[in-house]
C-alpha cells in the first residue's frame, strides 16, 4: 500500500498549477520528484554536437550516457539551417558508418554559384559557377535519426539544464563539482547526475569551459579577439528568382549594384553577401527560397546589426524585382569565430561549438564536428573501458581533438579570418576570385580544414600550407597582395609571430609546441551582448506570413509565436 502511495505522490505532488489552462481550474500541479542518475558520461547540450557524441558513445562504445538539455525531448529543436558541401556530407556518412545521413537533406544542388564582379575589371553580373554540389541538411530528420539510435541503445535523456558558471579552471560557482573519480551535477529540475566523464556541448559561448591563455597558445599576452558572423536569414515565398538560378545554390553574391550613396559606401567598407538556397516551387508556381544576407566576419564597428542585414537583403531583392509574398521563418545567425581554444588540461571535455571547432574564417562547423566525433568517442570509450581516471580520459580526448598539427592548421585559419574581417568589398571579391581559381580539392580542403574531410590532405602540414599560401598569393590581384602583406606585418606586430610562423614553418625552427601554461582564470565568455539582445527583440516581433504549404491571411494572424527558439546563452 505504501508503495502505491509513494508512486501516487511522485506524480501528484500538490504545490502549484499543472498547465496554463488547467491551472485556472485546479490548484494542483504534478511535479516529478528529483531522480539520482549514475552514468559513465553526462553530455550537456542536445544540439548537433551533443546528439552526435552521445549516440556514438551509447551505441558504438557501450557507455551509459545521459543527454541533458531543456529541449532534449522536443522534435526539431535545433535552430540553424545547416548548409554543407555534398562530398563532405557523403564522406562523413561513410566515416561514421551511418548510411542514413545521406538521406538527411531537404534539398541538393548540383552546382554552386558565386558573384564576385564589380572589382578588378570583372563585370558586376559575372557568375562564377563551381561544379561542386551543395546540400541543405534536414535538421529534423537528422535529429530524429541520432536520437532514435541513442534511445534504442538505452541512452537516458534528461530535459533540464545545468545552471553553473566556471569561476576558475575546474571550479564552478554551484551545481557542479569534480571529484577524483568523476563529476557531480545538480540540474535545475533537482536531478543529481554522477558521471565519470563530463562532455560540454552547450554551444559557442559555453559558461563551463575554460579557454587557454594566449601566452600558452602563441607565446603572446594578447588574445586575438573573437569576430562574429552575423546574418539575417528567412524562408520567403517569392514571385521570381532574379539573378539566382533555380538549380544552383548561391554561396556568395557580393554584388553591390542595389545600393547607392552613403549605403553603397557603407556596404563597400562593411561588406555583406547574399546566400540563397532555392527550395523548389510551390503549388501556385511561386518559389520558396532561403535567403540570408551575411556579414562573413566582423567585430566592433565592422560588426553589422541584424537590422542592417535585413535592410540590405530586402533592398537587394527589390532591386532584382523579386517580390516577397510571404515569410515562413527567420534565422538570426550569430557565430563567434576565432578566439582561444579550450584549456587542454581541464576536466570537462568540450566538443562542437564549445570547443571552438567552428572554422575561424568561414563559420562552417557541422562537418568538422562530425569528422572529429568518431575519434573522440573512441578515445573516451576506451578510457571508460580501461577504467582510466577521468583526468586522463580528458587529456586523451583533447589530444584527439586539438592535436598539435590541428592547432597549427587552425592558427592559419585564424589568421585568414582576421584578414578577411579587415577588408573592403573590392579586396574580398579579388581574394575570393583568386581562391576559387585554385584547384577544387585545394580550396575545398581549406574550407573544410579538419582531418578526415575531403581535401584536408592539402593543408595538414606546414609545407602544404606554405604551398597553398604561395599559390593563392600568385593568383591574387595586386591590391589584394599588398593588403595581405601589410596585414601579415600588422598582425605579427600586434599578436606576435606565432600564429603565422607556427603554421607555416617546421617545428624544429620555432619549437614544437606551445609555451608553459599560465593559469590566471581567463574570463567567462559573454560574447556580443548587443547583437544577441537585438536578435531576441526582433524574434519577438516576427509573425510568419507563410507556411511551407502556402501563404497565411495576415488578417488572421493576431499573436506572436509562443515558441521562440533561443539559440544564444
Ligand atoms: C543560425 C546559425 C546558422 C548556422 N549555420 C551553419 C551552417 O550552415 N553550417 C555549419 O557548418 N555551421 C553553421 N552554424 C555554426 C554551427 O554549426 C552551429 O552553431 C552549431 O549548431 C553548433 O553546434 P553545437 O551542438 O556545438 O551547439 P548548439 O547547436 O548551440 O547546441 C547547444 C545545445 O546546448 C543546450 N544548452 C545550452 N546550455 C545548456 C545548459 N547549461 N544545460 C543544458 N543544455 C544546455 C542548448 O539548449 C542547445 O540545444 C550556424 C550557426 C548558427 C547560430
Amino acid at each position: 500500500m505504501l508503495f502505491f502511495i509513494l508512486i501516487f505522490m511522485q506524480f501528484l505532488y500538490i504545490e502549484c498549477f499543472y498547465s496554463s489552462k488547467m491551472s485556472k481550474i485546479l490548484s494542483l500541479k504534478v511535479v516529478r520528484m528529483a531522480v539520482d542518475h549514475e552514468v559513465d558520461v553526462a553530455v550537456i547540450g542536445g544540439g548537433i554536437a551533443g546528439s552526435t557524441i552521445s549516440f556514438l558513445l551509447q551505441e558504438r562504445h557501450n557507455c551509459k550516457v545521459a543527454l541533458i538539455d531543456p529541449s532534449v525531448n522536443i522534435e526539431g529543436h535545433w535552430y540553424p539551417n545547416y548548409g554543407e558541401w555534398r562530398d563532405e556530407w557523403h564522406a562523413l556518412s561513410d566515416l561514421l558508418q551511418l548510411p542514413e545521413l545521406k538521406e538527411c537533406t531537404t534539398t541538393e544542388w548540383e552546382i554552386t554559384d558565386c558573384f564576385f564582379g564589380g572589382s578588378n575589371d570583372i563585370p558586376m553580373d559575372e557568375r562564377t559557377t563551381l561544379p561542386r554540389p551543395y546540400v541543405r541538411v534536414d535538421r529534423i530528420k537528422m535529429q530524429s535519426l541520432l536520437r532514435s539510435k541513442f534511445f534504442k541503445a538505452n541512452g537516458i535523456s534528461i530535459p533540464s539544464k545545468l545552471s553553473s558558471t566556471r569561476i576558475n579552471t575546474n571550479i564552478f560557482d554551484k551545481n557542479l563539482a569534480h571529484t577524483e573519480n568523476g563529476s557531480i551535477l545538480t540540474l535545475d529540475n533537482g536531478d543529481v547526475v554522477k558521471c565519470k566523464v563530463l562532455i560540454d556541448t552547450s554551444g559557442l559561448e559555453s559558461k563551463l569551459v575554460c579557454k587557454e591563455d594566449p601566452m600558452y597558445a602563441r607565446a603572446n599576452r594578447k588574445s586575438i579577439p573573437v569576430g562574429f558572423q552575423i546574418a539575417y536569414g528567412f524562408i520567403a515565398h517569392v514571385d521570381s528568382l532574379g539573378p539566382y538560378d533555380k538549380d544552383a545554390m548561391t554561396l556568395f553574391d557580393y554584388k553591390t549594384n542595389h545600393l547607392e550613396g552613403e549605403q553603397l559606401i557603407d556596404a563597400t567598407n562593411r561588406p555583406t553577401f547574399m546566400y540563397a538556397m532555392p527550395l523548389g516551387k510551390l503549388p501556385d508556381g511561386k518559389y520558396r527560397v532561403f535567403f540570408e544576407e551575411t556579414s562573413l566576419v566582423g567585430k566592433d564597428k565592422r560588426r553589422l546589426s541584424f537590422e542592417e542585414c535585413k535592410d540590405r537583403a530586402y533592398k537587394r531583392l527589390k532591386f532584382h524585382n523579386i517580390n516577397i509574398l510571404g515569410v515562413e521563418e527567420e534565422e538570426y545567425c550569430y557565430i563567434p569565430m576565432g578566439g582561444e581554444l579550450p584549456d587542454l588540461t581541464q576536466r570537462i571535455i568540450a566538443f562542437g561549438g564549445a570547443a571552438n571547432m567552428v572554422h575561424p574564417s568561414t563559420g562552417y562547423h557541422a562537418c568538422r564536428m562530425l569528422a572529429a566525433a568518431s575519434d573522440l568517442a573512441k578515445s573516451i570509450g576506451n578510457g571508460i573501458k580501461e577504467n582510466s581516471k577521468p583526468d586522463l580520459i580528458s587529456i586523451n580526448a583533447y589530444k584527439s581533438l586539438w592535436h598539435e598539427e590541428n592547432r597549427w592548421q587552425r592558427s592559419f585559419q585564424v589568421f585568414g579570418g582576421d584578414y578577411l574581417m579587415q577588408q573592403n568589398v573590392n579586396k574580398l571579391r579579388g581574394f575570393f576570385t583568386a581562391f576559387f581559381a585554385l584547384e577544387q580539392p585545394v580550396w575545398s580542403g581549406f574550407l573544410a580544414g579538419w582531418p578526415n574531410l575531403p581535401g584536408n590532405e592539402y593543408h595538414d602540414s606546414w609545407y602544404k600550407r606554405l604551398k597553398f599560401a604561395l599559390n593563392l598569393f600568385l593568383k591574387m590581384p595586386n591590391d589584394v597582395r599588398i593588403s595581405m602583406v601589410l596585414y601579415s606585418i600588422l598582425h605579427t606586430i600586434e599578436y606576435g609571430p606565432f600564429t603565422l610562423v607556427r603554421s607555416l614553418v617546421p617545428s624544429f625552427v620555432v619549437g614544437d609546441g606551445p609555451g608553459n601554461p599560465i593559469y590566471d582564470a581567463p574570463p567567462v565568455i559573454i560574447g556580443d551582448e548587443s547583437a544577441k539582445q537585438e536578435a531576441r527583440s526582433m524574434m519577438k516581433q516576427f509573425k510568419p506570413s507563410a507556411t511551407p504549404k502556402g501563404r497565411i491571411d495576415l488578417n488572421k494572424v493576431t499573436e506572436n509565436s509562443e515558441t521562440i527558439p533561443a539559440p544564444f546563452n
